[in-house]
């Protein structure tokens, strides 16, 4: 379904922003006994297809929450990337974030049916459990143990300046931030270095959590070399691809929990019916300019994903014929493009055995590698 491999372009967005690198500043009044700052150092490196000559020698980390059915900010996001990655026979792991959910909510609601849902968006979307292990981290409990350990490598201060933790805050309906909301950036080091993965394909949301994985990785192997001073762990690079942000009906962050996502699976009606809600503005002269005009120019990036052409091009094209006219040619590109992909969902979804089985042996795989991680972690840190 995917065309040749076009990872970051040259052009792309850079991963790397004043906030996630910004140095932290000291309280005068405590001086501060903590591991070193977040350096510039830990921002997330882009990786380009180039400098993937050989696949063999890459392990790859990604996952999502079991929130809701994927969209299509996940698929255009990371979807595609992972894909790709698979064909050029690069060792996948998926994970579906189940403990993760609780993190901004107080129930995992219908938990089983939105994991399932998730593999069946994976297997449609083209990841082949044969190749990739597709797994729950609350069935892999040395993933978990890994979060102790990691825990002890950055300080509160640092978590508390995390900008996704704060915008996810900031969309949460929980009255309090819990404490696993205030660690989901650190329990998702021990998601990617539980397996040693070394390329992380993220959206740009994700980018200042990775750089919290590659400062755990960096402090753990400086505080923890084995004996022969080798690391334990790879410092995980950033896959960013050319959606890195893509934006929902709203104008924001497409997002499951956002109520402004166009699922995967949704039907064409459906699909268009979205589309139809989707918020503009009321310059008729259709143009692409995402600064000044993320609604539309959402919409125009959507189709151009779609359609593989540029986005100037489409604008240029719909031109005068104003919002109902974008709309139009977006459900039509996004309908296109997917359906290939909805008609395999539709196949798989009759058997929700398989997908339950997938599950199943993609934790016995993750198990027997973060068993082996977890005794060498514990054999750096000379536990008995
Ligand atoms: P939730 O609202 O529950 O947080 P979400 O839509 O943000 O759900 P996640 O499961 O948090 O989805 O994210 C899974 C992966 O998809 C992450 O790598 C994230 O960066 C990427 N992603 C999510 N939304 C988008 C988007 N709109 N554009 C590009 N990538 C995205
Ligand atoms: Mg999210």
């Amino acid at each position: 379904m995917d065309g040749p491999a076009a990872f970051l372009p040259q052009d792309g967005p850079s991963p790397r922003t004043a906030a996630t690198t910004a140095e932290p500043r000291e309280n005068p009044r405590c001086p501060s006994p903590e591991p070193p700052a977040l350096t510039s150092a830990d921002a997330p490196a882009p990786i380009t297809a180039a400098r993937i000559t050989d696949p063999t020698a890459h392990r790859v980390l990604t996952g999502d929450r079991p929130t809701g059915p994927l969209h299509l900010g996940h698929y255009f996001g990371t979807r595609r990337n992972r894909v790709r990655l698979q064909s050029r026979g690069v060792e996948m792991f998926v994970l579906v974030a189940d403990y993760q959910v609780i993190t901004d909510r107080d129930l995992a609601d219908r938990l089983a049916e939105h994991t399932e849902n998730l593999v069946l968006d994976y297997l449609a979307a083209g990841l082949d459990p044969e190749r990739a292990t597709i797994f729950a981290h609350s069935a892999v409990p040395a993933l978990n143990q890994l979060l102790l350990s990691f825990l002890s490598l950055v300080s509160v201060a640092e978590l508390s300046r995390n900008p996704t933790v704060k915008d996810e805050i900031a969309h949460s309906s929980q009255a309090a931030v819990n404490g696993l909301m205030f660690t989901y950036p650190v329990h998702q080091a021990a998601d990617i270095l539980f397996c040693k993965a070394d390329l992380v394909p993220v959206g740009q949301d994700q980018l200042p959590h990775l750089e919290v994985a590659r400062t755990v990785a960096r402090r753990f192997n400086e505080r923890y070399p084995h004996a022969d001073g080798s690391a334990v762990f790879p410092r995980p690079e950033a896959l960013l691809s050319e959606a890195p942000m893509l934006l929902g009906t709203d104008g924001g962050k497409m997002s499951k929990s956002r109520g402004n996502a166009i699922p995967l699976g949704a039907t064409e009606d459906e699909t268009a019916r979205i589309i139809c809600g989707a918020r503009t503005d009321t310059d008729r002269r259709i143009g692409y300019d995402p600064v000044r005009r993320p609604g539309v120019s959402g919409l125009v990036l959507l189709a151009a994903l779609c359609q593989g052409r540029a986005p100037e091009t489409i604008a240029e094209e719909v031109g005068d014929g104003g919002a109902a006219a974008l709309k139009r040619t977006v459900t039509e590109s996004v309908n296109e493009y997917f359906r290939p992909l909805r008609a395999r969902r539709a196949e798989l979804a009759a058997d929700r055995g398989h997908l339950r089985q997938v599950l199943r042996d993609g934790a016995e795989r993750a198990n027997a590698v973060a068993d082996a991680t977890l005794a060498e972690v514990r054999e750096v840190m000379g536990a008995v």
